[in-house]
């Protein structure tokens, strides 16, 4: 079978970062053109928009969507439209509602429609999820703590209206944990710091539940200097299980049992051919609906202005 075509829109961090050595990396898939407004990769064809790589690029079958999330609900309907397959970067969208009619379009197009979580495939994820499952998860706490100025240098969407501030990555966090614990998981309370000057929250404590009344707690802190942490520790009834570097590593109370990292990215783009192989899609919005509702829920607070440059 000819490999899918993909071209890439959005050419930031994450794109050069991640998603161009994942295809490299993967049989059945290559990169074939580049859509942003200024950034792209020599030999590779380039356009300064979608809409202009589609009418005037080379042929494609897939976008991978790595532009921010208050653009892609628009760019995926326009792919889908020309009857392209669709990789949404997370979160899928800036809102959980503009998600519906995109798996509509998909539909009516025969089309694949991939939201994907990257961090759901980290190496210790799976195998978490397997240990819980014979286990009683009595609690459970998210510390998700990170630099923004390190790690998104110069990214004023993030703070922007539906660039989800320090949910950007907490999602991530939400991901593994909605992806762990098969029972439907809700916020109960939330408390949200936005600085004086920003439209999106650079901290946030969450509390969780679900039907049982289990107690999780979650910490994201985009202000985090020295050790960074993307860790969530469960409680069960056999003993502490802890999954850390963002779902590369799994401790239980034997030691480690897994330790890997860098599986994410090729691991998206395997699954992304065998679902448009399989002419299926594959949206799920439990991590974007539980964001969403901290802020319905969310108590306000306004902390100091937050610089880019310290
Ligand atoms: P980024 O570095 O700001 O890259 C976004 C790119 O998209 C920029 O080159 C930007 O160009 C371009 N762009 C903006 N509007 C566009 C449009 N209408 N058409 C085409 N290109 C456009 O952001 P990022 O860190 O790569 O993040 C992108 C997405 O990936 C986010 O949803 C994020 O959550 C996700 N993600 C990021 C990471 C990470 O570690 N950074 C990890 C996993 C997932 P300009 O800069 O010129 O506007």
């Amino acid at each position: 079978m000819s490999p899918l075509r993909v071209a890439i829109v959005g050419f930031g961090k994450i794109a050069r970062d991640q998603h161009v050595p994942a295809i490299a990396a993967t049989d059945g898939v290559e990169l074939v053109a580049i859509a942003d407004p200024n950034a792209s990769l020599p030999g590779v064809p380039h356009a300064a928009a979608l809409d202009e790589l589609l009418r005037d690029g080379p042929p494609i079958d897939a976008v991978a969507l790595c532009t921010p999330p208050q653009v892609r609900q628009a760019q995926a309907a326009i792919a889908l439209a020309a009857g392209k397959h669709v990789m949404l970067e997370k979160p899928p969208g800036a809102t959980v509602a503009e998600i519906t009619p995109l798996v509509t379009a998909a539909r009516a197009s025969q089309r694949t429609l991939f939201a994907t979580w990257h961090s759901r495939l980290a190496s210790a994820v799976e195998p978490a999820r397997q240990l819980l499952a014979g286990r009683q998860v009595t609690s459970a706490r998210i510390t998700w703590k990170e630099d923004v100025r390190v790690w998104h240098p110069g990214q004023a969407w993030i703070f922007e209206p539906g660039g989800l501030g320090v949910f950007d990555p907490g999602i991530n966090a939400l991901s593994i944990l909605t992806r762990i614990l098969p029972q439907p998981l809700f916020v109960t309370s939330a408390d949200l710091s936005f600085p004086a000057n920003r439209d999106a929250p650079i901290a946030a404590s969450l509390a969780l539940s679900d039907a049982k009344g289990l107690k999780i707690n979650a910490e994201f802190d985009f202000l985090q200097t020295g050790p960074q942490s993307w860790d969530i520790d469960i409680e069960t009834d056999g003993g502490p299980v802890t999954l850390s570097h963002g779902g590369a590593r799994l401790k239980a109370e034997d030691g480690q049992r897994v330790d890997a990292m860098h599986a994410e990215y090729p691991a998206l783009y395997r699954r992304f051919c065998e679902l448009v192989s399989g002419g299926a899609s594959e949206v799920d919005l439990a991590p974007l609906q539980l964001v969403a509702d901290a802020f319905l829920l969310g108590r306000r607070r306004t902390v100091e202005p937050f610089e880019d440059k310290t």
